[in-house]
């Protein structure tokens, strides 16, 4: 791997996300010789990803190249490598590009989306936990009204138009009102020889209220803001089965749809090495103590999505959001920095600094420590927030004027098919 050898101990991180950066970050100039790995060479503002499927912002705009985040890091060495496997007895990661030995390993591998199981779900829905997932969808969407305009076939015609979302989390609320907002302001004026009224957007809540983890005035308020976007919100109805074309459900429900969205559940990325049945909890999470340590070992720990820290507050561990993967990357870098003093260890404590969604121009929910806020108001600070989270002073601009520009034109104009996407199961086949 070319890692030179040095006299501090060499903490490996894999993962450059939300975690593993927040980590490398409070490690910079310390006494400790930081290899981080990840098989992207950028880290990615997942938050954003439904922008960049729905044509609102270019995807190097929520990227950035992780080599240039640790460029005045002295300590630090990245290397572009997929780790495919951890060995504890010999403290060794294996990789593509070959293996490292390491004093202090930190699991930082995020989290991927969650079939459940379901086989024909997986094979024909679409998924957004990524830039490429995200492109995909973002062309899927586009083909599908080129081949709408094409149809005879009224059926064909319908599957085509009709959108459903699987999961009325964060993720399935804003891809619905951004759907929905594209039907309204972009498609008659993109299409104008195609009913594009006729377009559904539909989006499936397997429990009774959307947004659960949110408040319930945020929940009425974000089904309200649907609603008038023209969204078909379905509560208590669970998808069973897909074929890719044909949506079945647990109520007489059927949807015909090309376009189905899973964001109905996400599983942590385990590691080989690292996967025994009595170190996963729930979702394929790493159990770690209140110091990041997982479970039986003194050296390796695990933060972000891939680490369930149980405690009375957080009985099944901190919800998989951006927040807890930096504070706790900030914690255990503050810990091996005690460690090294040989101080006492900090036990983790999160910090909610709130959840917000947003639904459309000035439509958002926003439950913050001190006040709940619907509205335009809470729109603002969703944009205040996610612009000062994104890394890197051109990411923001780009960010910012592309907003400014879509909300003064009404327009997306990232609704480009650079590289098509091509359903593994085919509406005419
Ligand atoms: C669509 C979407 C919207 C979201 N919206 C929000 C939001 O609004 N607010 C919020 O707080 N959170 C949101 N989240 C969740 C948030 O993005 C995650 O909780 C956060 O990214 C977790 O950080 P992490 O460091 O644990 O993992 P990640 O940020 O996912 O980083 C994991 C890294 O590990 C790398 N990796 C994985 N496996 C390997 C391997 N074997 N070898 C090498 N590298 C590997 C990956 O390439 C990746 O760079 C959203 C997530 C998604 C998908």
């Amino acid at each position: 791997m070319n890692i030179p050898q040095s006299s501090f101990p060499r903490v490996v991180i894999i993962g450059g996300g939300f975690g593993g950066i927040s980590l490398a970050k409070k490690l910079r100039n310390k006494e400790f010789q930081v290899v981080l790995l990840d098989k992207h060479n950028y880290h990615t503002f997942q938050p954003l990803l439904y922008q960049v499927s729905t044509g609102g912002l270019e995807p190097d705009s929520i990227a950035y190249p992780i080599r240039k985040v640790i460029h005045d890091f002295p300590n630090t060495y990245f290397r572009l490598a997929e780790v495919l496997a951890i060995d504890t007895d010999t403290n060794m990661v294996k990789t593509n590009i070959g293996a490292l030995k390491f004093d202090y390993l930190v699991v930082a591998t995020g989290s991927t989306t969650n079939f459940f199981g379901n086989k024909a779900i997986e094979a024909n829905s679409m998924s957004m936990k990524s830039i490429p997932e995200s492109l995909n969808l973002r062309s899927l969407i586009l083909e599908n009204f080129e081949q709408a305009l094409l149809t005879d076939d009224l059926h064909e015609r319908e599957a085509l138009m009709n959108f459903v979302i699987v999961g009325g989390g964060p993720t399935g609320v804003e891809l619905a009102g951004a759907l929905a907002e594209i039907k309204k302001g972009i498609l008659p004026k993109d299409y104008p020889d195609l009913d594009t009224r006729r377009a559904q957007i539909n989006l499936v809540q397997g429990g009774d209220r959307i947004l659960p983890a949110m408040s319930e005035i945020a929940s009425k308020k974000a089904e309200q803001f649907l609603e008038s976007l023209g969204v078909n919100v379905w509560k208590n109805v669970r998808v069973n089965d897909y074929d890719g074309m044909v949506a079945t459900t647990n109520t007489d429900t059927v949807f015909r749809t090309a376009t189905l969205v899973w964001a109905a559940g996400v599983q942590a990325v385990s590691v080989n090495g690292l996967d025994a049945k009595e170190l996963l909890c729930r979702g394929n999470r790493l159990k770690v103590d209140e110091f990041h340590k997982v479970a039986g070992f003194e050296h390796v720990f695990a933060l972000g999505d891939v680490a369930q820290m149980e405690s009375e507050l957080y009985p099944h561990g901190h919800p998989m959001m951006a927040q807890p993967a930096i504070q706790q990357g900030e914690n255990l870098g503050k810990n091996l920095i005690r460690m090294s003093e040989d101080k006492s260890l900090i036990p983790f404590k999160y910090y909610d600094k709130g959840s917000m969604a947003t639904v459309g121009r000035n439509k958002a929910v926003a439950d913050l420590p001190k006040f709940k806020s619907q509205g335009i108001f809470a729109w603002f600070i969703w944009m205040f927030v996610h612009l000062y989270f994104l890394i890197g002073f051109r990411n923001r601009v780009v960010v910012f004027i592309n907003w400014v520009y879509n909300y003064i034109k009404f327009d997306r104009e990232a609704r480009l098919i650079i590289r098509p996407f091509k359903k593994k199961y085919q509406v005419n086949s």
